[in-house]
C-alpha cells in the first residue's frame, strides 16, 4: 500500500488472508526531497499512513511498515520494496495502480528483478478509469472537460433530472440535467464584496493526537531545512477527520462554495473552500461520499444548485478529467513546454518576501498551511510564472512541494497544463491570463499594494499588469492561431510602439528582481 492509497476498501486488500497475506508500507525520505517537500505535505502523509496501519492491525492484518526513523531505513522505495521482497518471499506483489508513473515503473522494475509477480489493479477510488479517458478522448481533436463532465454525469446518474430534453449544446441525451443546464459557472463568479466576507464559518479544527504529535516531531527534525510550518497543522488524517471535514463543510460553507469559488481575500485562505483535496487525494475520503452528500444537501433544500453543482463539476469533472489526461499523455507530458519558457522560479516563492501583496498572501498562507485554493493557484502563483516566462517544470517542481494535496496525477495537469499553457492546448483551450486588474476585481489584496494594478509602466506599475503586455506581446504569433485569444490580441495592437518599448524594459527589469 503506497502512501496515498489508504482506502481500507483498495482492491488490494480484497480477499486478503492474515495467514497467507503481508500488508507492506514504507516512509522513505526520498519521497520528501524527490520534491523537496512542505513539512505540513510531508506530515499528513506520514500521520495518515501510521494511523492506516494502525486500522489495518486492529481489524488483524499483518503490516510490514517501515518507519521513517528506522535504523535499517534504506532510504529510498525502490530500495525498501527490494528488501521487503528479499525479508518476505512473497509468491505475488500486489498493488493498486499508483498516482505517479514514475512510482509505476519503479515497481514494474524492482518485482522484474525479483522471483515475485506483479498485479497492478485498478483504483476503484475513482468514477473512471484510464481506459474509459482514452475511449472518451479516441477521435477527438481536442479534449474538453465539460463533455466528459457530462458524461460521467449521465453515467453516474449525478444531479439529474428525469425526461425531457436537455439543453441541446452538442448533445443529443434524452436525460435532462438537473435545472435544465449543466453548468451553472457564470453564477460563480461573485466578487468580493466592498466591505469583504464577514461572519465566515471557521472551518473544522483537527488537533493532533499522540501519533500526529510524533509525526510532527519527527518532520520538524529530519526535515528541518524543508520550507513551509507546522505549528498550525491542523489536517485530517484518518477517515473518521476526513468524514467531518466534508459534513462540515456541507453544512456551513457549501451554500455559498458557489458565489465566492473565485473571490480571494486579505488574511482568510480558506473562505468558502471546502480543504477536502487532502483527504481525498490520500483516498480518506471517498469522491462518491461527497458527490452524494453534495446532491444530497441540494434535494434538502440546504444549498442552492449553482454551488452544489460548481462543487460536484470540481470531483466528477476536473479531478477525473485531470487523472485521465494525466495517464494519457504520460510520460512525455512532464517534458512539454510549449511556449519554450526558460525563466527560473523567484526565489521569493520560498519565503513570500515580496512587495507584490497578492503573492505575499498567496505564498504565505502556502508556507503556513500547504494550502491555497484554487484561483490563488491558478490566478496568483500561476499566472505571475506565466507571464514572467519561468520554466514549467521548475514551476510544477513547486506546485509538488508545497501543498499538502499534492500528488503528480492531479498537481502536474493542473500546474503544467491549465496554468502554465506548456501543454499548448490539452487542458485549456487558450492560456489563463490576465493582468493585475482581474486580481484587482477578485480581491482586496491591491489596496494593501504599493503597486497599481491599472498602470503598466512606471515605477508604481503592477508588475503582473506589466508583464501581461509583455508576455502578450512576446507570444502574439503563437497566440494569433489560438481563436479565444483575438479579443487580447486586439487590445495589444491599440498599444502605441513607444509604450511597447517601455513594457518591455520594465518586465525586463522585473524578471531580474
Ligand atoms: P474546493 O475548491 O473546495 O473544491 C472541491 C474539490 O474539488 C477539491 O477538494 C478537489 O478534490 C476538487 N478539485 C477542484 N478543482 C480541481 C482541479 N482543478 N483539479 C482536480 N480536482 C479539483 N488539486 C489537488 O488535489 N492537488 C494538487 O496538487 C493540485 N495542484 C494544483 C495546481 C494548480 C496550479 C492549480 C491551478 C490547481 C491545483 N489543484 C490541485 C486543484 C485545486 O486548486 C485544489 O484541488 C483545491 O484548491 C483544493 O482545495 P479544496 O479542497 O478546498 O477545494
Ligand atoms: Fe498584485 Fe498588482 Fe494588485 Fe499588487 S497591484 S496586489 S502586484 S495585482
Amino acid at each position: 500500500m503506497l502512501g496515498d492509497q489508504l482506502n481500507a476498501d483498495s482492491a488490494a486488500l480484497d480477499d486478503l488472508s492474515p495467514e497467507r497475506d503481508v500488508v507492506w508500507m514504507a516512509e522513505v525520505a526520498a519521497e520528501s526531497t524527490h520534491a523537496w517537500s512542505h513539512k505540513a505535505r510531508i506530515a499528513i502523509f506520514l500521520s495518515a499512513m501510521r494511523h492506516f496501519r494502525d486500522a489495518l492491525e486492529s481489524a488483524g492484518m499483518r503490516v510490514d511498515y517501515r518507519r521513517l526513523d528506522d535504523p535499517d531505513n534504506r532510504g529510498s522505495l525502490d530500495e525498501e520494496l527490494a528488501g521487503a521482497i528479499e525479508r518476505l518471499a512473497p509468491e505475488r506483489v500486489v498493488v493498486v495502480q499508483p498516482g505517479e508513473w514514475r512510482v509505476e515503473q519503479m515497481l514494474r522494475r524492482v518485482v522484474d528483478e525479483s522471483a515475485a509477480r506483479l498485479s497492478v489493479l485498478e483504483d476503484r477510488h475513482f468514477l473512471s478509469t484510464p481506459a474509459e479517458f482514452a475511449r472518451h478522448a479516441e477521435g477527438r481533436k481536442q479534449l474538453r472537460m465539460e463533455y466528459f463532465y457530462r458524461e460521467m454525469r449521465r453515467k453516474h446518474g449525478v444531479l439529474m433530472a428525469a425526461g425531457g430534453s436537455d439543453d441541446g449544446v452538442e448533445d443529443r441525451s434524452d436525460d435532462r440535467p438537473e435545472g435544465g443546464a449543466w453548468n451553472y459557472d457564470q453564477e460563480n463568479r461573485k466578487k468580493l464584496p466592498k466591505a469583504g466576507l464577514t461572519d465566515l464559518p471557521a472551518p473544522p479544527s483537527f488537533a493532533p493526537d499522540k501519533l500526529t504529535r510524533e509525526v510532527l516531531e519527527l518532520v520538524e527534525e529530519r526535515f528541518a531545512d524543508h520550507p513551509g510550518e507546522l505549528d498550525t497543522f491542523d489536517w485530517p488524517v484518518t477517515p473518521a477527520d476526513a468524514r467531518r471535514a466534508l459534513d462540515d463543510f456541507i453544512e456551513h460553507r457549501l451554500p455559498l462554495f458557489g458565489d465566492y469559488q473565485d473571490a480571494m481575500q486579505s488574511g482568510e485562505p480558506f473562505l468558502y473552500h471546502a480543504l477536502v483535496s487532502a483527504a481525498m487525494n490520500l483516498k480518506l475520503l471517498d469522491p462518491r461520499t461527497a458527490i452524494r452528500a453534495a446532491e444530497r444537501a441540494y434535494r434538502d433544500g440546504a444549498a442552492p444548485l449553482n454551488a452544489v453543482e460548481g462543487f460536484i463539476r470540481q470531483i466528477l469533472g476536473w479531478r477525473e478529467y485531470v487523472r485521465g489526461v494525466y495517464w494519457l499523455h504520460m510520460p512525455g507530458y512532464l517534458d512539454r513546454n510549449e511556449l519554450g519558457a526558460t525563466g527560473e522560479l523567484p526565489r521569493f516563492y520560498w519565503t513570500a518576501e515580496t512587495e507584490m501583496n497578492c503573492l505575499r498572501e498567496a505564498i504565505g498562507q502556502t508556507l503556513q498551511h500547504g494550502y491555497a485554493h484554487h484561483i490563488q493557484r491558478l490566478m496568483v502563483t500561476g499566472l505571475y510564472c506565466l507571464l514572467r516566462g519561468v520554466d514549467p517544470k521548475r514551476v510544477h517542481e513547486w506546485y509538488l512541494a508545497v501543498y499538502v494535496d499534492a500528488v503528480e496525477w492531479v498537481e502536474l495537469p493542473n500546474t503544467l497544463g491549465m496554468s502554465q499553457y506548456a501543454d499548448g492546448g490539452v487542458m485549456a483551450s487558450k492560456p489563463y491570463i490576465a493582468s493585475g486588474a482581474y486580481v484587482n476585481r477578485m480581491s482586496d489584496y491591491c489596496r494593501g499594494c504599493r503597486y497599481r494594478p491599472d498602470q503598466a509602466t512606471g515605477d508604481d506599475a503592477c508588475p503582473l499588469t506589466t508583464l501581461y503586455w509583455d508576455f502578450l506581446d512576446r507570444h502574439r504569433k503563437q497566440l494569433a492561431g489560438v481563436p479565444r485569444m483575438r479579443m487580447q490580441l486586439k487590445n495589444l495592437e491599440r498599444k502605441s510602439e513607444d509604450e511597447l518599448e517601455e513594457i518591455r524594459a520594465l518586465a525586463e527589469r522585473r524578471r531580474r528582481e
